[in-house]
Parts: C-alpha cells; structure tokens; sequence
C-alpha cells in the first residue's frame, strides 16, 4: 500500500456523533468502491493507525472517512482536526468490491457500517447499477448517517428499508433490528441476490446469524468486520 502525507479539507457533523473528514485526494490515488485506507493520526498516545472505509465516492475530487465519535484518543485526534492540518494515509486495501456482472444486490448494515455502501452508491452509474435493496438499522431515526443523500439516490434501482432500534409512535418503517422476517418482506433471498454484510463486530455477528437463517451460502454473501470478531 502506498503511503501518502494529505491536509485535512474539513469535517462535516452527520448527526449527534458521527463525523465525516475529508482530505485532499493524492494525484494518482484511486480505490474501488468498498475499499478502505488507514489513517495516521498523532494521538495523546502517540502515532496510531486505524483502517476505514472510504466513504467517499471514486470520483470525489477529496477523500472522506466517516466514524463514531467514541472517546478513544485516536478519535479524540481525529475530531480535533483542522483544515491544513497534515496526516499520513496509506491505501487504499481491502476486497468489499462488487462484481461487475452481479445483477442483485442486498446491503445489510447498521450505524456507520454505511461507509462503503455510501462509496459504492456515490460511485455508481444509476442506469446501469444492480437491482439493489439497502438494509439499513440505526439506534433512532434522528441519527441516521447520510439519510437524505441516501433518500435523494432512491429510486427504481435503489429501494431503502431502514429498521430503527428505538423508534418514537409515529415512525412509518421497521422497527427493532434487521431480522429475516425483514428481509424476506423484501426479496427472495435465492434468487440471485449477493448479500453485503458492514460494519462493527457486533452488528456483522448479527447479520451473519439472519444470513444463516436465510440458508445464504458463503458464496453469495461478502463480508467486511470493522474489527476483530465480538
Ligand atoms: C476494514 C475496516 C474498515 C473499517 N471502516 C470503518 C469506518 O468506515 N468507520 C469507522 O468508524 N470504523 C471503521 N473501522 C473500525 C475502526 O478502524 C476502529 O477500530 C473503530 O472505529 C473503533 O475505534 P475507536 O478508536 O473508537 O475505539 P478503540 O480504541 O478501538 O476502542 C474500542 C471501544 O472502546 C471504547 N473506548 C476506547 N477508548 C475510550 C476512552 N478513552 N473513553 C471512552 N471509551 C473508550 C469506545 O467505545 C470504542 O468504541 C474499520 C475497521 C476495519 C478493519
């Protein structure tokens, strides 16, 4: 991997505390939707690299990663950024690409687990894109990363079933977590779909219990962990 010394463009508050940071794009750098790259940050700890996801588009003009806010002193750094502040990034890495020649796709993600679904649909060519469902749970509907951007991109190639842990009376969607009840409602999983698992440890257990449950075999389903298995 590469390794490249960037300035930071800016930071953009999604909602409560999941924050984008963008930084200025190498010459040269490219990545596939679904890839990430790790950041370099000095941190109260010291020099500490953590991957993420790009969520960025590939032909973003600027690179962006996006993250929980959660205390640790590499986030703690991260947050403090400024523009014109210099970190180190190396990349990009990782297999999260789809095929070119899949024609069905099912995303089942949670929280911000969204990063490299949000790059693969900032990337994509709407006329030519797979059929594509979007399984999306977060905590509250208040706090769903990339909402509108994700309700502007839907449309007949993208529908959008979001699935809200604590949701108030007059919420319209699903409620509680992403189960195969849920899934089922939507599709029929053997007919072609490739399922995309992303996300925290926890999350991607989960999902990896309703894949079970839907008897996805290996083959149809590509999986990215956020960290060491919960
Ligand atoms: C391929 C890949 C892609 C990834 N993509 C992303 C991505 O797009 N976005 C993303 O957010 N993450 C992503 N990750 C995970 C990321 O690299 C970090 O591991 C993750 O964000 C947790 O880092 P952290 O510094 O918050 O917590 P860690 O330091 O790893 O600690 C784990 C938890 O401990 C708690 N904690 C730690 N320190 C403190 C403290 N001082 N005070 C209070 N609580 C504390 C926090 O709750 C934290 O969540 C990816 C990981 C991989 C492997």
């Amino acid at each position: 991997m590469a390794s490249h010394e960037v300035a930071v463009i800016g930071q953009e508050a999604r909602c409560s505390d999941v924050l984008s940071v963008r930084f200025e794009r190498p010459a040269g750098y490219t990545f596939a939707a679904g890839q990430y790259l790790a950041l370099t940050l000095r941190t109260a700890q010291g020099r500490e690299t953590k991957p993420f996801s790009h969520s960025s588009g590939t032909g973003d003009p600027h690179l962006e990663v996006t993250t929980r806010l959660s205390g640790s002193t590499f986030k703690a750094a991260l947050s403090a950024l400024e523009p014109g502040d210099r970190v180190s990034i190396a990349g990009p890495a990782g297999r999260l690409t789809i095929p070119a020649d899949e024609r069905r796709v099912a995303f089942l993600v949670g929280g911000v687990g969204i990063t490299p679904v949000i790059s693969m649909l900032r990337s994509r060519d709407s006329a030519t894109a797979p059929e594509t469902v979007l399984f999306y749970g977060n905590r509250e509907p208040s706090c769903i990363p990339f909402a509108d951007e994700i309700a502007a991109l839907a449309g007949e190639r993208l529908s959008v079933v979001h699935v809200v842990e604590e949701a108030p009376e007059e919420w319209r969607g699903e409620r509680g977590f992403i189960t195969p009840r849920i899934v089922r409602g939507r599709l029929d999983p053997s007919d072609g779909w490739l399922f995309v698992v992303a996300g925290p440890p926890v999350m991607v257990s989960a999902m990896e219990a309703v894949l079970d449950a839907l008897a996805v075999p290996a083959s149809r389903a590509m999986i990215e962990r956020f960290g060491p298995p919960a």
